[in-house]
């Protein structure tokens, strides 16, 4: 009996755990937006309520889970990270979304930044280059219920022209310098969000005139993966390319 009860007593407490309660991560994205989120200055509230509601924690490594939350990059795989969850609401906020936009996102990679996008817009379109990461954010995406995001494995320098133009455009991996493809792609007062540079890299944002003109405002310092080329002989074999 004793031997019983403890065995009961066990079970609960190990079902109210992370893993087995099913909300454990709410508090926890609560305060994220709370203390990393709002005080640093974003103040969209559709932005803020979607990071609060979106489960960070199913887009990264199981074993990472307990990590989802906290301030900073985390690896996803493949040598590429899911972007810090402050630069996830800056780079959202900068698009300044109202509801009805198509977008396009370069570099998939975990899909969690797609699925940020998924509630506030009507549709998006995410290319990725890596293989491994396309076909299980793809699946995580569907699993998750997320019925508006088309993803694609590709090469972010050459875009998406058959579903061009695009209201926004989010790159999510850093190029040197902006790809023409992307400008191009943009609709005429469309806004683009894209970190660029090398080795000093400056989060932009770039907003198209009615000639085809751009304007570019440099927002603040930031660390993202290489926007990398096809011909650069790391990425998976096979990818077809029109360069
Ligand atoms: N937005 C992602 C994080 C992206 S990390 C998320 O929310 O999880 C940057 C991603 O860009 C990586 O997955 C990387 O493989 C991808 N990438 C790098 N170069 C690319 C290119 N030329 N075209 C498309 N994707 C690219």
């Amino acid at each position: 009996m004793v031997y019983y009860l403890l065995f009961l007593t066990i079970t609960f407490i190990s079902c109210s755990s992370e893993s087995g309660n099913s909300h454990w991560w709410k508090e926890k994205a609560e305060q994220m937006v709370e203390k990393q989120i709002e005080r640093r200055g974003i103040k969209d509230p559709r932005v803020l309520k979607v990071m609060r509601e979106t489960p960070r924690h199913h887009f990264i490594p199981p074993h990472l889970e307990k990590m989802a939350y906290n301030d900073g990059p985390l690896p996803i795989g493949e040598g590429q990270t899911i972007s810090q969850p402050y630069i996830v609401a800056l780079m959202t906020e900068l698009l300044e979304l109202k509801g009805d936009e198509k977008m396009l996102e370069i570099g998939t990679g975990s899909g969690y930044q797609a699925a940020v996008l998924s509630a506030l817009v009507s549709q998006v379109f995410s290319i990725e280059i890596v293989k491994n990461l396309v076909d299980s954010a793809t699946v995580r995406l569907n699993k998750l219920g997320y019925k508006n995001i088309t993803t694609r494995w590709g090469d972010g320098y050459i875009g998406w022209p058959e579903e061009a133009p695009f209201d926004g455009i989010i790159v999510t991996a850093a190029p040197d310098k902006i790809p023409q493809p992307l400008i191009d792609q943009l609709m005429v007062g469309g806004r683009l969000v894209v970190p660029t540079g090398t080795r000093r890299q400056e989060l932009k944002i770039i907003t198209k005139n009615d000639d085809g003109t751009i304007q570019s405002k440099n927002i603040i310092p930031v660390r993202f993966v290489p926007m990398v080329h096809p011909e650069d002989g790391n990425l998976d074999k096979g990818l077809e390319v029109d360069r």
